[in-house]
């Protein structure tokens, strides 16, 4: 898929020639002649990158980039400065609006195309997360956006690689007075420090003396632990090309030397802000996971997960020869509870039954609300002989000692009705089995409750 590039300038040429080359390099490409206009595009979701002029006369391109990186629906966009200033001053001035990398004009073609597609491709890694993760409502969390918005890219961990002492000493003050840093002068070190050191930003000097700083930077990529880690290059002035093959095997971004000072700070907090914003929406999407396999009060997992478990579970104990076990659980009388003490009570019940069950089983078992007040354990490797022990004794659990209730303020006296079944031969679907637990539960409710029954084998 083709990234949909939106270049601003309010000189036409320029948008033209800009246009030009990256429909030459497949780009989908809309323009805009104002900032107003360019707001309005991003509004609507229409671009996935901006290449943004910086002088124009209604809005300017640092007002521009503020407005859209400080507004959480189009925060993600990213922003390139496009610009005939070209000191530090200029380039820490776009970077605290919030661009995403700076462009001298006359822009060079290989420049241009290598950043904006090593923009877009982290885009689309983002817009990826942010389309797989819940809405940040349902989960009661804040919108990562909008944490990303107030996080001023302070306090990260980095870890600087350089082997240079008169490089290092001069640079790792300078980032100390924002970050935690670390230094590593032994470049063949350096991948076991970081993965080992939970950083947020890398830093790696392309003019290590015996080593290729881009070796090491293509394998921070692959391996498991520093793949998510941004990796900003410090590299010796005019190294184009070993630049333009950094951006390719995923540095995110990359500075010349002579270092300016202001510029290294900017870019560090540029990186680490985007990579607690994607760490956040991974956490969200890990979290979306969880909600759909989970019980939201007893913290067990659901029916939906149980029942496309179970299959699974009762074919390895087909194929092993082994067997295996089900039992239904059900509160007696509940509904009483609920009448008696409230609806507040009865999730108290509900919680603390969840945390018995969970005392009483193995971490083979799969233990599942299966509804309102209705539990289901799966035992790999478990007779009816034995599950007949362990329903036995987690009834004895419940009856035993009440349970509380109302803060603890009360204590009532709870007992559950359990009926267990086995898979009796191989191929019988797990439906039948489970039909028999609940016949099983159904009679230990008619014979008295507080008891457990097993269906004949
Ligand atoms: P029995 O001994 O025959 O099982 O009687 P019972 O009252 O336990 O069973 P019944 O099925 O009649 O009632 C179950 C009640 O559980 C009814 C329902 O309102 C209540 N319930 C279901 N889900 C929840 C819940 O999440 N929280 C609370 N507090 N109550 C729930
Ligand atoms: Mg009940
Ligand atoms: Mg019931």
């Amino acid at each position: 898929m083709s990234a949909r590039v939106l270049v601003v300038d309010d000189i036409s040429a320029n948008v033209k020639l800009l246009e030009a080359r990256l429909s030459a390099e497949y780009f989908d490409v809309v323009t805009a002649s104002s900032g107003a206009q360019a707001l309005e595009i991003c509004q609507r979701a229409e671009c996935d990158i901006v290449l943004l002029d910086v002088m124009m006369p209604d809005i300017d391109g640092f007002e521009v980039c503020r407005r859209l990186k400080s507004n959480p629906r189009t925060h993600f966009i990213p922003v390139v400065m496009v610009t005939a200033l070209d000191s530090p001053a200029d380039r820490v001035r776009g970077l605290d609006a919030g661009a995403d990398d700076f462009l001298t004009k006359p822009v060079s073609d290989v420049v241009l195309i290598a950043r904006v597609r090593s923009l877009t491709r982290l885009k689309m890694m983002t817009d990826e997360l942010r389309m797989r993760a819940v809405t940040s409502h349902e989960i009661g969390a804040q919108a990562p956006e909008r944490n990303a918005i107030a996080d001023t890219g302070k306090g990260g961990r980095i870890l600087l690689v350089d082997d240079r002492s008169a490089s290092y000493e001069r640079l790792a003050p300078v980032l100390a007075s924002e970050h935690h840093v670390d230094v590593e002068p032994n470049p063949a070190e350096a991948l076991f420090h970081a993965a080992d050191g939970d950083y947020d930003l890398l830093i790696v000097s392309l003019g290590l003396e015996n080593y290729d700083g881009l070796r090491l930077c293509s394998q921070a990529r692959s391996l498991e632990r520093t793949r998510s880690v941004p990796i900003l290059a410090i590299s010796d002035a005019d190294n184009n090309a070993r630049l333009l093959r950094g951006l390719e095997i995923g540095v995110n971004d990359y500075l010349l030397r002579p270092v300016d000072k202001n510029e290294l700070l900017a870019r560090a907090r540029t990186q680490i802000r985007k990579r607690r914003y994607t760490d956040q929406l991974r956490d969200n999407v890990q979290n979306s996971i969880e909600m759909a396999i989970t019980d939201a009060l007893t913290g067990l997992h659901n029916r939906r997960y149980l029942e496309s478990h179970v299959g699974t579970l009762a074919e390895q104990a087909a194929s092993r020869g082994k067997p295996l076990a089900l039992m239904i659980l059900d509160i007696d009388h509940f509904k009483s509870i609920n009448d008696n003490y409230g609806h507040d009570a009865g999730d108290d019940v509900l919680r603390e039954f969840a945390v018995r069950i969970r005392k009483s089983i193995r971490g083979i078992d799969l233990a599942a609300r299966y509804g309102g007040e209705e539990f289901v354990i799966v035992m790999p490797e478990t007779d009816l002989h034995v599950a007949g022990i362990v329903a036995e004794r987690l009834r004895q659990s419940i009856a035993r000692e009440g349970f509380s209730i109302e803060k603890g303020a009360r204590r009532i006296d709870v007992t559950i009705s359990v009926g267990i079944a086995t898979l009796d031969n191989k191929g019988e679907p797990v439906a039948d089995v489970l039909k028999r637990a609940d016949q099983a539960l159904y009679r230990a409710k008619k014979d008295g409750r507080n008891r457990v029954v097993s269906a004949a084998a």
